[in-house]
């Protein structure tokens, strides 16, 4: 099936070589250069993955992220960054984007890692899984779509991500440094962010009855999180 990929970059020569190079690859492309236009296009809808620039005119890529997830637009986001903008890329993470790849990038790279992300969001269609309990959320980790007590509750792609690693490691402590590697997919650990920390936080305020005193999710002072036993 073919997906539709938004792409907001407003460099005319990137954006061509980005737009052909995934067309070629048979998706569906949609370019626009304008932060706000494509907050907007985003905000209707029906794309699959979107691939997003840091600096744009109309609104800056970062806001465009974080006005998005406040939406509850839980749409793959893809940011394209220029080197050096190491704050930005740990920021955008910390925004809710799935992943970065730093210009100037080949584009054979990067359409092997927004297949990657399309196969990825696949995978959870195949076969029937059942709903698994985390505390006080249902999730089911196929559709990607969670519960609590029958309302739906909208979780990022990185929450469903660290849900699913926590339960597959129930009882076990894992680490900041093992969380970067296995879930956001660093290339190394030993980054220093907030990150992991920040998700937490977001996942407990939908897993647990009491956020401020965890029964589930719990801190390991100095080393990382375990999931609870029961
Ligand atoms: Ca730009």
């Amino acid at each position: 099936m073919k997906k539709r990929i938004l792409l907001v970059e407003d460099e005319p020569a990137v954006a061509r070589g980005v737009h052909d190079a995934l067309v070629f690859n048979g998706h569906v492309v949609e370019a626009v250069v304008d932060g706000r236009v494509g907050y907007e296009k985003a905000r209707e809808g029906g794309y699959d993955l979107i691939l997003l620039d840091l600096m744009l005119p109309g609104m800056a890529g970062l806001e465009v992220l974080a006005k998005l997830r406040e939406d509850g637009i839980a749409t793959p986001v893809v940011i394209l960054t220029a080197r050096g903008q190491e704050s930005d890329r740990v920021k955008g993470l910390e925004l809710g984007a799935d992943d970065y790849v730093v210009k100037p990038f080949s584009v054979r790279e990067l359409v092997a890692r927004v297949g990657a992300h399309l196969r990825r969001d696949e995978r959870g269609t195949e076969g029937a899984a059942p709903r698994v309990t985390l505390g006080g959320l249902e999730i089911d980790f196929t559709r990607r779509e969670a519960w609590c007590e029958g309302a739906p509750v909208a979780l990022l792609p990185k929450e469903f991500d660290l849900a699913r690693f926590l339960l597959e490691n129930r009882g076990r402590v894992v680490t900041r440094d093992e969380l970067l590697v296995k879930v956001w997919e660093y290339p190394v650990a030993g980054i220093q962010t907030r990150t992991v920390d920040n998700y937490v936080m977001k996942l407990r305020q939908k897993v647990e009855v009491d956020p401020t005193n965890p029964q589930f999710i719990l801190t390991v002072r100095g080393k990382g999180y375990r999931l609870a036993d029961t």
